[in-house]
């Protein structure tokens, strides 16, 4: 039951030593996974978490590429048994409101991987960070780091507020061979260090809120997501179920559109573009709203620099691109495990230099670019994906690669090569 100020779990938090190989700030998904494989592989590690558990988190479904991650997790039975909805499929409704035949990943990938999950957040990265202690990561939660100690250029540890059961804080220090910030848009270091690189061409905003008793579609088709484009492209909808008759329902648009100066609070803007979408209509004619409407505003960003000596950047907080292909998860996920294995190498040979810890950043950077390539080409007036593939039937596959996650074997991006100035260079291009 999506719930936005979950009950506290009854929580024995456990011993804080002074020193460890690892520290990891923030428990989500890209924590939970840097702290579980750098434990696996035996070092001490200790992951601290500002919430208490469990908590509320934005960004529910899951693209099939998080299977791989996942299941070196140990965490795929797990998943099988939860009620979270089976996702098959992805399906895009254009501004006429006419439907694209869904995409089903198992056509393209007969495994399965093929088939993937939309998960309850709180239920998800509560389940990823049991896992991150049952490896021997040591979990602390309402712990808030306050600050990233360094010596020169060199991060040494945090300084961090523990809230204690009888709501009591102390302050300590502790240090660490390697800081690992998976502090999610909070991004904590790239704001101290000012790494901070908005992406000019994605000043977006996104307001949502749960509905119970919405349509949902049968059999297969139960547990899609669904892109639906507003009238004249001014926003898109997405639609995600959940678990407990409850879908997610969110609209994405231009900041300075959907949030302009006299466009009221977000219940409005909600019902403003809502009134363009008459695909969302159908589907939200008999629900009833479940929890308030929320927004969040200017998340699409990159880190100028992912590592340094002594620290490394996993998850949103080295960058996030757009929700529309939900990319978010499986990019922390798989951030935290490339940053996982560097982290051992580095410590295995005592170099924690910047090039060490970042080693895999290149090929990661250049997947996340593919990503950021099909939501520039997705928000491009004029630009239609159906359009696209009638006049090059070939890059099918290459489509149906980048949407479930397959972004890091060569040759995927060839299609952009035909797309041609449709797609913009990325940030990171346009520094070259
Ligand atoms: C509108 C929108 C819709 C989205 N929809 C999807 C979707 O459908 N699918 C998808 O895959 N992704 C989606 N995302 C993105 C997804 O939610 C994120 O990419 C994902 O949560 C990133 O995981 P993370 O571990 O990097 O960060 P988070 O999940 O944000 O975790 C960071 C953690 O760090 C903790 N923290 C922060 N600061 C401190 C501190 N100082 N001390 C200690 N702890 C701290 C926070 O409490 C938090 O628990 C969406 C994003 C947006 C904006």
């Amino acid at each position: 039951m999506i719930d936005l100020h979950p009950a506290p779990e009854n929580r024995q938090q456990p011993v804080i030593e002074t020193n460890y190989d690892v520290v990891v700030i923030g428990g989500g998904p890209a924590g939970a996974t840097v702290g579980a494989l750098t434990a696996e592989a035996g070092h001490r590690v200790l992951v601290l978490e500002r919430s208490t558990l469990p908590r509320f988190h934005l960004g529910e479904s899951l693209i099939p590429e998080t299977y791989w991650t996942l299941e070196r997790l140990g965490l795929i039975e797990r998943l099988k048994a939860t009620a979270f909805p089976k996702k098959y499929s992805v399906q895009f409704v254009n501004e006429d409101g006419k439907e694209s035949a869904p995409f089903f990943f198992d056509e393209y990938k007969p495994h399965e991987s093929s088939q993937t999950w939309q998960v309850e957040r709180s239920e998800f990265d509560r389940m990823l960070l049991i896992r991150a202690e049952e490896l021997g990561a040591v979990v602390r939660t309402d712990a808030q780091v306050l600050s990233v100690q360094f010596d020169g250029e060199r991060a040494t540890g945090v300084e961090v507020k523990l809230t204690n059961s009888d709501d009591s804080h102390e302050t300590r220090t502790i240090s660490a061979q390697v800081v690992v910030d998976a502090t999610g848009q909070s991004a904590f270091l790239v704001n101290r260090l000012g790494l901070k690189q908005p992406d000019p061409l994605l000043k977006k905003g996104s307001v949502w809120s749960y509905f119970r008793g919405a349509l949902r579609d049968a059999g297969r088709d139960e547990g899609a997501t669904i892109i639906l484009q507003s009238a004249g492209k001014s926003s898109w909808f997405w639609y995600i179920p959940l678990p407990d008759d409850i879908v997610s329902v969110g609209c994405t648009g231009d900041i300075n559109y959907m949030f302009a100066p006299g466009s009221g609070g977000p219940e409005k803007i909600f019902n403003n573009e809502l009134a363009r979408c008459p695909g969302m209509q159908r589907r939200l004619k008999h629900a009833e709203r479940a929890t308030d409407y929320l927004t969040t505003k200017d998340f699409s960003y990159r880190a100028e620099r992912a590592a340094g000596p002594g620290w490394v950047l996993v998850g949103d907080a080295g960058g996030f691109i757009d929700p529309v292909y939900s990319s978010g998860i499986f990019l922390a996920l798989k951030s935290g495990e490339f940053a996982a294995d560097a982290i051992h190498d580095a410590l295995e040979v005592g170099d924690v230099s910047a090039e060490r810890l970042g080693c895999w950043q290149e090929k990661y950077a250049a997947g996340v670019d593919l990503f950021r390539k099909l939501v520039y080409a997705f928000y491009t007036p004029g630009f239609s994906f159906g359009g696209f593939l009638r006049e090059h039937p070939q890059f099918r596959s290459n489509l149906v690669d980048i949407l479930i996650g397959d972004v890091f074997k060569p040759g995927v991006g060839e299609m952009f090569d035909a797309m041609g100035e449709v797609v913009p260079p990325t940030v990171s291009e346009a520094d070259l």
